[in-house]
């Protein structure tokens, strides 16, 4: 059973050495009397928060990750056998597994996948939690209104290119920031934002919101922090929303930057509201009514990245920090 071991707690940026790939040998049989389920595992999805959950004595209060095991995450998998009355042999499933060929997990949390028409992948990224983190943080967080204006960062990513698809169907006005020419040109020509810059290139993240977001901006899909966060703080418009999904620039910095402009909070009334996905997962039914016609009916785009075989699962994961991944980056572990 091929797995990839986290090798000790990670301090600053993440290495593909922090990770190494054993081969161990585990009982394809479940214990008498378990309730758990045996899967084999088919795709992992890579999470910006698995960083946080590779530091020690992790204040986030999201858990940890056990150096010497295997890294734990989600991802979509085939259930071998079970010692839960709800599953049964070949079921499809996505949840909580780990980066490894076959698993051994509780069988609580698993989501049962019903619908097969589409690239089960997509059980990693659009249909999975990347999904409902942008259908929750847009709508639940951000209640937007037609004819408002947009601003989301990494915005070609697993989330964000969802958000502001959400959001032009919304009828609002979006632009989106991200790291390279490429992603720029699938923001405005795949994902059908308004307008889309390159961050890195912009030597005044001030001038550049002023020149998109010239009346200011009514909700930031904040998936970035940092300079991003407080150049934006200086555009909202009074009684704006900022939905706080992710800071993935402050992930692996030992000291995390400063902001300056939080009083603009204040000043503008700004609601600014974290919000973790998991609180959320009650709406997944209701989710999929809305997104799973949208993609049969070609009104989605999706963009995944696909990287193939658990030995490259550590670059994949690893590449998320310098923004390798142009779009859902997804390990495959076996195609069946
Ligand atoms: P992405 O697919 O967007 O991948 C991460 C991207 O972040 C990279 O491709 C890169 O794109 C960008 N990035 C990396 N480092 C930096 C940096 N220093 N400054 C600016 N951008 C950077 O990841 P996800 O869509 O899966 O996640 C997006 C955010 O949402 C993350 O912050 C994540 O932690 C958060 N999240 C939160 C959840 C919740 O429940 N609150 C659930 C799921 C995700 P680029 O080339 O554009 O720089």
């Amino acid at each position: 059973n091929k797995q990839v071991i986290l090798r000790d707690y990670v301090s600053g940026f993440p290495k593909e050495s922090d990770m190494i790939i054993v081969d161990s040998t585990i009982n394809l049989n479940l214990p008498q009397g378990s309730n758990e389920l045996l899967l084999k595992n088919l795709y992992l999805s890579c999470d910006p928060y698995l960083r946080i959950l590779m530091t020690k004595d992790t204040t986030s209060g999201i858990g940890a990750l056990t150096p010497g095991s295997p890294l734990t995450g989600l991802g979509v998998s085939k259930v071998v056998e079970s010692g839960h009355p709800d599953y049964k042999k070949d079921d499809l499933i996505w949840g909580m597994t780990k980066w490894e060929e076959y698993s051994l997990v509780p069988a609580t949390g698993m989501f049962k996948i019903e619908h097969t028409d589409v690239p089960l992948s997509y059980y990693t990224g659009i249909l999975g939690m990347p999904g409902m983190t942008a259908y929750a943080g847009l709508f639940e967080v951000g209640t937007p209104k037609k004819g408002e204006n947009v601003f989301v960062s990494a915005a070609s990513g697993a989330v964000g290119q969802l958000v502001g698809q959400f959001a032009k169907l919304t009828g609002c006005y979006v632009v989106g920031s991200a790291g390279t020419k490429e992603k720029v040109d699938l923001l405005k020509n795949k994902f059908g934002y308004d307008e889309a810059f390159n961050y890195k290139e912009e030597h005044d993240l001030n001038a550049a919101l002023k020149r998109y977001f010239p009346e200011g901006i009514d909700i930031y899909f904040e998936n970035v922090g940092g300079k991003t966060l407080d150049a934006v703080l200086l555009n909202m418009k009074v009684h704006g929303r900022i939905p706080v999904c992710g800071m993935i620039s402050q992930y692996n910095l030992t000291q995390p930057e400063g902001i300056t402009n939080l009083a603009h909070i204040i000043y503008k009334r700004i609601r600014m509201e974290g919000f973790g996905v998991f609180e959320y997962y009650h709406l997944y039914t209701k989710f999929l009514e809305f997104v799973l016609p949208l993609i049969r009916e070609g009104k989605i785009a999706y963009v995944e990245d696909i990287a193939e075989g658990l030995e490259n699962s550590p670059a994949a994961l690893v590449g998320l920090f310098s923004g390798q991944n142009v779009g859902k980056q997804v390990v495959v572990v076996t195609h069946e």
